[in-house]
């Protein structure tokens, strides 16, 4: 912990992320992107985005870099930290990434969607067998079997720290590149996407496409946590977080912006919520600033 206090901590560094650190910028606030180790946006993967306003044809990538040029002229962080907590404790937010914590008075929560779904039964198993935290979770399988499932490629580093302690790690890759390991304790699986958790009361089994997987744990590395991971206690619609038109939750000075809040999933939509958000939350901070100790 830095020991400094944050006025935002926007999590997510894409078009609603940045969007909203540019407007509490604005406004004079003290704000940072915690943006997650991937450094890009979904839009990234747009060859081609015909209706962004004033940007006809541009590339993803292209109208990115854009976005995040605009950030930097503005000298806002931006950090590789990727948020596996959000812990609201009026009046502040501690923030948990792998090594440390932030601490901010309001926060803005623009982590996208993932890209890819859910498995069959892992809603079941979640906090029973199935974690996206292997610093939080992982030393409750000492002398156990787990599998790391890795989408982005952040499991790698996570699959050598539980092979410290657990007694084997069935890794499945599922990211661009495959690693290398050094621990004859981690079987990599590659080729064989997962399908299906199945268990009693814990998990028990991962089946893939052509195995079935006998295992005491299972870690998930996606781009994106399932919002109600991330904040206990926050409410969720139909799989989103459940917002107001000021972009608040049910949670005070929290707010949330982008595709995390629902669909359509656009950049137009991401950009105006996020700039709706750091305008609410920076109305929140001036009433902080006015209310008599
Ligand atoms: C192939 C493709 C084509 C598209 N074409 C168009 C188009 O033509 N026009 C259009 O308007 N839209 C298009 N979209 C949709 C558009 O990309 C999204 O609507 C937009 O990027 C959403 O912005 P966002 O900021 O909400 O989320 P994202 O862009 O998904 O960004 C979320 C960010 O949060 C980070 N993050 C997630 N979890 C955490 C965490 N726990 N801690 C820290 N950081 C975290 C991620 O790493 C990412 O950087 C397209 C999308 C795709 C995939």
């Amino acid at each position: 912990m830095s020991g400094q206090i944050y006025d935002i901590c926007v999590v997510g560094g894409g078009p609603a992320g940045l969007s909203a650190a540019v407007n509490a910028w604005v406004r004079r606030k003290n704000v940072i992107i915690l943006g997650g180790p991937s450094g890009r946006s979904k839009v990234n993967r747009s060859p081609k985005v015909d209706n962004y306003l004033g940007f006809p044809g541009i590339s993803g990538d292209e109208l990115y870099k854009k976005f995040l040029k605009h950030v930097e002229n503005f000298k806002i962080p931006v950090l590789p930290d990727k948020v596996q907590n959000i812990y609201p404790m009026d009046p502040l937010f501690s923030l948990q990434v792998k090594d440390s914590l932030y601490e901010c008075r309001s926060v803005i929560l623009a982590t996208g969607v993932a890209a890819q779904k859910g498995l069959n039964g892992e809603e079941n198993f979640v906090g029973r067998g199935v974690s996206y935290c292997a610093t939080c979770d992982g030393p409750l399988y000492q002398g156990k079997t787990v599998t790391v499932i890795d989408y982005t490629g952040e499991g790698a580093e996570e699959a050598r720290f539980l092979a410290d302690f657990c007694t084997r790690i069935n890794y499945v890759a599922m990211a661009a590149t495959v690693p290398e390991f050094k621990k004859n304790n981690i079987e990599v699986i590659t080729k064989d996407a997962p399908v299906g958790i199945t268990g009693e009361g814990t998990v028990k089994t991962l089946k893939t496409q052509t195995r079935t997987i006998e295992t005491d744990g299972i870690f998930i590395f996606r781009e994106t946590y399932p919002p109600t991971e991330l904040v206990r206690g926050m409410e969720i619609e139909d799989g989103f977080v459940r917002v107001n038109r000021k972009m608040e939750t049910n949670i005070s000075a929290l707010y949330a912006a982008g595709d995390c809040t629902g669909k359509p999933y656009q950049v137009a939509k991401s950009v105006g919520e996020g700039l709706t958000a750091a305008l609410n939350a920076v109305s929140y901070l001036d009433s902080l600033e006015h209310s008599t100790p």
